[in-house]
C-alpha cells in the first residue's frame, strides 16, 4: 500500500490516495472489460477515485448523478425537435458506448427501475446496448467501461440494488480512511496544516460514531475538506465547524445542541 499524496500525481490527474488495492482492481477490471460497483458512504472518495483512474488510463469520463426522476431515456437518448426536424440525440451512456470511455452512474439506486433493464445486457458478456427507439443494437467497444456507485448505508430498504443487478458487477467497498490518512488528505486538499486538521478529523470520527443513533449520516471527508478550507481562508474554527460539520447533518434542534456540545469538548 503506497501513499500517493506523498508522491503527487501528474497535475492533470486528480489526486487520489488509495485505501488498498482498488487502483489495481480497477485497472484489471478495465483490462478484462468488467463493470465495476463502488459501495460506500457519501463523500468518502468514490467519485474522486473514478476521475483519478479515468485520467490515469487516459479515458474520457462521463459522470451522471442519478436521482429519482432519472429514467433509462436520460441515459440512452431521445428524439428531440430541432429546427422543425426530429433528431435523435444520444444520452451519456450511449455516447460512451459509441465512442468508448467510462460512464459513471453515481448513486445508481436513486434512478428509476427501467435503468436496470438498460444496464443488464451491457453488464454481461454480451456488452450490448439495444436502442429500441432507433432500432440499433450497439456493441460496446473494449474501451467502454461501466462504473456505478451507491451508498448501502441509507436506511431505505426500497433503495437498494437488486441481487440480479448487483451480481453483474465486480464490487469494491469504500469507507472513510484511517485517521492519519484522512488528516493527510484533508490537509493536502485544503491547504490547512496537518496539526490544525487533526482535531477536526477527531471530531468527525466521534460524530461518525453517532450514525444510526441520532444521525442518519456521519461527517464525510468532503465536509472535512470544506471545514478545513474555510478555516484556511480565515473563518473562525467555531463557525467553520458549525457550518460544515453540524448544520449539514441535522435539522433537529436537540441533536444540533448535542453536536455543538460534543464539538466544544473535542476542539
Ligand atoms: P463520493 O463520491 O464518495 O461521495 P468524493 O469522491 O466526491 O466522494 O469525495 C469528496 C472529497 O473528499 C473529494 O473531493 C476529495 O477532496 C476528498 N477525498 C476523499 N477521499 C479521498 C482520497 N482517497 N484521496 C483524495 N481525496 C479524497
Amino acid at each position: 500500500m503506497n501513499l500517493m499524496l506523498t508522491n503527487p500525481p501528474a497535475p492533470d490527474i486528480p489526486a487520489y490516495s488509495p485505501a488498498g488495492n482498488e487502483c489495481a482492481l480497477f485497472e484489471t477490471a478495465w483490462t478484462r472489460q468488467l463493470p465495476l460497483l463502488l459501495k460506500g458512504p457519501t463523500g468518502c472518495g468514490k467519485t474522486r477515485f473514478v476521475s483519478h483512474m479515468a485520467a490515469k488510463l487516459g479515458l474520457p469520463l462521463s459522470t451522471v448523478s442519478c436521482h429519482d426522476d432519472l429514467a433509462a431515456a436520460d441515459l440512452t437518448g431521445r428524439y428531440l425537435l430541432k429546427g422543425g426536424d426530429t433528431v435523435w440525440v444520444d444520452g451519456p451512456l450511449t455516447r460512451a458506448v459509441r465512442d468508448g470511455g467510462i460512464c459513471y452512474l453515481d448513486e445508481v439506486v436513486e434512478a428509476r427501475k427501467d435503468v436496470a433493464v438498460v444496464l443488464h445486457p451491457l453488464t454481461d458478456d454480451r456488452r450490448i446496448l439495444p436502442l429500441e427507439r432507433t432500432g440499433e443494437q450497439l456493441e460496446a467497444p473494449p474501451a467502454f467501461m461501466l462504473v456505478v456507485s451507491y451508498n448501502p448505508g441509507y436506511q431505505n430498504l426500497l433503495k437498494t440494488l437488486k441481487p440480479s443487478t448487483r451480481q453483474r458487477f465486480v464490487a469494491i467497498e469504500f469507507d472513510f480512511l484511517p485517521k492519519d490518512r484522512e488528516i493527510e488528505i484533508v490537509s493536502s486538499e485544503s491547504g490547512l496544516s496537518a496539526g490544525e486538521v487533526a482535531p477536526l478529523v477527531e471530531l468527525a470520527r466521534r460524530l461518525r460514531a453517532l450514525k444510526g443513533h441520532d444521525l442518519e449520516e456521519g461527517v464525510s471527508t468532503r465536509l472535512l475538506v470544506y471545514c478545513a478550507s474555510l478555516i484556511d481562508a480565515g473563518l473562525s474554527l467555531r463557525d467553520a465547524v458549525r457550518s460544515t460539520m453540524i448544520e449539514p447533518l441535522t435539522d433537529e434542534p436537540e441533536v444540533r445542541a448535542a453536536l455543538i456540545e460534543l464539538s466544544q469538548a473535542v476542539i
